[in-house]
């Protein structure tokens, strides 16, 4: 656990978060702020900063957070679609510095982002 992390806190059970799925390497919750009817967030119970922090060694992890994405839409019944994100560092639009995986729908998405 990194310090004051909140999301290793999360992941921890120190401070409560709507988790909907967790297992030995991940936890899915609900963001806080949702910007839409459906946004979860997928993290790693490890502490990694962002994505520009993984590497090689890290090719499972990522392809298990990408593989929760599809299995979290499929409970939440987004079958009309839905959208995946991951900002990274500060040009990117990361407030929380630990690894997550934005999962959104309910709504159509728009093109660009802002
Ligand atoms: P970022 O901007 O880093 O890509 O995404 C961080 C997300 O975490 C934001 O959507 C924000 O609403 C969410 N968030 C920040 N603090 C908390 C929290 O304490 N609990 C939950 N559930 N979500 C949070
Ligand atoms: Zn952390």
């Amino acid at each position: 656990m990194a310090d004051g992390c909140i999301f290793c806190r999360i992941a921890g059970g120190e401070i409560p978060a709507q988790i909907v799925f967790q297992d030995e390497e991940l936890v899915v919750f609900r963001d806080l702020a949702p910007k839409a009817p459906t946004h979860l967030l997928i993290i790693p119970r490890r502490h990694v900063a962002s994505l520009a922090e993984t590497g090689p060694e890290d090719r499972e992890l990522l392809g298990k957070l990408l593989q929760r994405a599809v299995e979290t839409a499929r409970q939440e019944g987004l079958e009309k679609g839905f959208r995946t994100v991951i900002n990274t560092g500060p040009d990117g639009g990361q407030t929380v510095g630990h690894l997550h995986l934005h999962v959104v729908g309910g709504r159509q998405m728009t093109w660009p982002p802002g």
